[in-house]
């Protein structure tokens, strides 16, 4: 177990039996108390404010599994916001469970690097209730395959560092994202990088614990969770945030795979393959028996990245380690010298700007075989949606229908299930 997280997890003889107030060593936040209070406890105090009517929408920009995104304009003050409509038509009585998660989240934490919630809005029917972010015209995804060339490196730092300061904040605050990923990497007129989506998002335990399998769109989806374990950590977050370094470096994915065999096969043969002595544990893995790992036993990555120095390979390894427990953190990646050394972060002030996809008809096309590349993140996406899909349900089964009733999430067996 790495040291950082032996901190915070306790050993494995303590697993179950809850500590009652199991601090955070970061923020010394009570563990328990900070999940039940973000997630349940109390009325869901929404800022409801507005109605849509006071929004003129100029274009539908997105479409998540959640909701359908537009663009839209503030008609008061005239400033351009992001209106994402919940999809409340399968609810019977009231918000999906995974919606009222989201919602959590983005009240509670509050970051430069993280998409603002402004206010929540009400349409003209009953169940049409839209959330107001701020405008970002650009996502990294679409973003990274219109260009003709990959990001600088020290631009490839300055993003990273934006992303790992978003993602440890997260996880000082006991949230896993779940669904770290190019598209979800939102990209401003004035270099700011903004993490979006949390969809999967949840608040996580200290000790061991089991969560739904198979979360996470493909590409980034760590190893553990490939293998079937319930019982991940919020390094697989860190998992993702490897892949997402090694995309932009290259302007490719990393791990392109259409099956999860395919992405154990590609893993393998670029880092080598897992056994016993580097992941201990691995055999155990709910699907091991499943996969038969190719017998590759190099680690290629300098091979991959010939222009990368030492500590960029170091930190990319970091980030890809196989054993969850010896994955680097986020707050560990912050402080390693790949960001100290040259070429040094770029301030975002002075990042490149570029055309928003989202005003261009067709999305962002152009750079190194555009149309191909966007066909296949759009098979990605879609593939991520089926992944939310299946969370919505499987959450749906678990806390019933719907969360409309206010008195439903004080039931104490809904309360026990939840935790
Ligand atoms: P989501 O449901 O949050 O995954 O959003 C789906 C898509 O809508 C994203 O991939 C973005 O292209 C777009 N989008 C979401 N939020 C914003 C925002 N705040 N500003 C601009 N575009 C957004």
């Amino acid at each position: 177990m790495s040291s950082a997280r032996a901190a915070s997890h306790p050993q494995p003889a303590a697993h179950r039996q809850q500590p009652p107030a199991a601090q955070h060593p970061a923020t010394g936040e009570a563990a328990v108390q900070a999940t039940q209070r973000a997630e349940l406890d109390g009325e869901l105090d929404l800022p409801v404010l507005d109605a849509v009517a006071d929004y003129e929408k100029i274009k539908r920009i997105g479409e998540g599994t959640f909701g359908i995104v537009y663009k839209a304009r503030d008609k008061r003050s005239g400033e351009l916001v992001a209106l994402k409509k919940l999809r409340m038509e399968r609810e019977r009585d009231g918000m999906p469970v995974t919606s009222v998660r989201e919602l959590r989240v983005l009240q509670t934490c509050k970051h430069p690097n993280l998409v603002e919630l402004k206010r929540v809005v009400t349409g003209p029917k009953l169940d049409s209730v839209f959330l107001v972010f701020e405008y970002c015209p650009h996502d990294m995804g679409k973003l990274v395959d219109s260009l003709s060339k990959p990001f600088h490196e020290s631009e490839v730092k300055c993003l990273m560092q934006q992303l790992l300061s978003a993602v440890a904040y997260l996880h000082d605050r006991w949230v896993m994202h779940r669904d770290l990923k190019l598209s979800n990497l939102l990209f401003t007129h004035s270099g700011e990088l903004k993490l979006c989506d949390y969809g999967l998002a949840r608040y996580f335990q200290p000790w061991e614990e089991s969560y739904t399998p198979g979360v996470v769109t493909l590409w980034y989806r760590a190893p553990e969770v490939l293998l079937g374990t319930e019982q991940y950590t919020e390094a697989i977050d860190m998992w993702s945030c490897g892949c997402i370094l090694a995309e932009l470096l290259r302007g490719e994915p990393l791990f392109p795979g259409r099956t999860e065999a395919a992405m154990l096969e590609l893993m393998s043969r670029l880092l080598g393959a897992p056994n016993e002595r580097i992941w201990p544990g691995l055999a155990a893995m709910p699907h091991a028996s499943r996969f038969s790992l190719p017998p590759q036993p190099y680690n290629y990555l300098r091979q991959e990245f010939p222009g990368l120095s030492d500590s960029g390979i170091d930190l990319l390894n970091r980030l890809l380690t196989f054993d969850p427990e010896k994955r680097i953190t986020a707050r560990a990646a912050l402080r390693h010298a790949y960001f100290t050394e040259r070429p040094l972060p770029r301030l975002p002030h002075y990042m490149p700007s570029f055309p928003s996809a989202h005003d261009a008809d067709g999305g962002g096309g152009g750079g190194r075989g555009g149309q191909h590349r966007n066909e296949r993140r759009e098979m990605e996406e879609a593939h991520g949606r089926g992944v939310k899909r299946r969370y919505q349900q499987e959450e749906r089964d678990r806390f019933g229908e719907a969360f409309g009733d206010a008195r439903a999430h004080r039931r104490p067996e809904v309360l026990r299930r939840m935790d």
